[in-house]
């Protein structure tokens, strides 16, 4: 990490507090950046300090990490409604492979956020984008099948130079205005996204408190032919939807501690940049997964999913989304 982007990115977020909209569901607050779990569990870390942790040189994608302590706490309240549905209605959550999952068909509702016609995407990119994520999902670029699929609803389309000009600003506005459906459907945005940022996204176990605020946010120009060099394939919003099904990143906790919960990804101390021939940064055997789409590695890097990925998708989905 560099320390300057580092503070660069602090100093960014303290803009977002000041001038955040005073959104109409109030458990999300202005500076509160979506998924992030400061509010619900308790970690005593500040926001700004948990989200920094990552900073890459290259895209960082999102700021979607969680602290120790807040992913400790996540997992043990996950555990707690897996072990309530009792025996054989779930595999272990740490596990890979307990249980062969039946399929997941989520509908998506596409909501184009444009200015004029910078942003606005044509349908042909969309469908493009939900092909990608069914491919993603369903092994076709290599490693496990997840058994999820996506079927595409509306599309809906914004003009707003505004809500696309900062998006993060906006995010309380324009998500309840346009969200549909509920805990199981997906609503995947897509706007610009200033900051090197690629998107984010909300984590099912934040739907409760507050659902219309869930979903996904890709910067429009990562979808599958955009024109973010190295980052065009669509794959940010795979990325971002295995946030909103309830992955964590593969470095996440880094080296130590109980990392991404999924048994088949080596731990790994930091993400990815680029595309590298060999990583491989902790202790533990295995080399750093850095084709795997919860890292951080280019588009042209990323070809899979884990099997125990899919079975944490399948886990976490029985508890908050199914
Ligand atoms: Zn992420």
């Amino acid at each position: 990490m560099k320390p300057l982007a580092a503070a660069a990115l602090l100093a960014a977020l303290v803009p977002a507090a000041t001038f955040g909209q005073s959104a109409p569901s109030a458990s999300t607050g202005p500076s509160a950046r979506p998924g992030h779990e400061s509010r619900d569990d308790d970690c005593g870390h500040p926001p700004a300090a948990a989200e920094a942790r990552h900073r890459t040189d290259g895209h960082p994608r999102d700021r979607m990490d969680l602290s120790p302590a807040e992913a400790a706490a996540v997992e043990r309240r996950l555990n707690r409604i897996l072990d309530g549905l009792g025996p054989g209605k779930h595999g272990s959550s740490k596990g890979a492979g307990q249980r062969r999952a039946a399929q997941i068909t989520i509908p998506v509702y596409f909501h184009v956020i444009h200015a004029g016609a910078k942003g606005n995407v044509s349908d042909a990119m969309i469908e493009r984008q939900i092909s990608t994520l069914n491919t993603s999902y369903g092994g076709g670029n290599g490693g496990a099948d997840a058994h999820v699929s996506f079927t595409l609803k509306a599309v809906s389309r914004t003009d707003n130079a505004a809500w696309f000009g900062d998006p993060e600003r906006y995010e309380g506005t324009y998500k309840p205005r346009l969200h549909k459906g509920g805990k199981s459907t997906l609503n995947l945005y897509s706007t610009y996204i200033g900051g090197d940022l690629l998107g984010w996204s909300t984590f099912p176990w934040k739907y409760k408190s507050d659902p219309q605020m869930d979903g996904v946010t890709v910067h429009y120009a990562s979808m599958p032919g955009g024109s973010i060099e190295n980052f065009n394939k669509g794959f940010s919003a795979t990325h971002e939807v295995g946030h909103w099904m309830g992955l964590y990143h593969t470095f996440q906790d880094g080296c130590s501690g109980e990392g991404d919960r999924v048994a088949d990804t080596p731990a790994e101390r930091d993400p990815t940049n680029g595309c590298p021939s060999f990583k491989d940064t902790c202790p533990v055997p295995g080399e750093d997964p850095v084709h795997n789409y919860m890292d951080y590695s280019y588009d042209t890097c990323m070809t899979s999913f884990t099997p125990g990925q899919g079975t944490r998708i399948h886990n976490v989905w029985t508890a908050y989304r199914a």
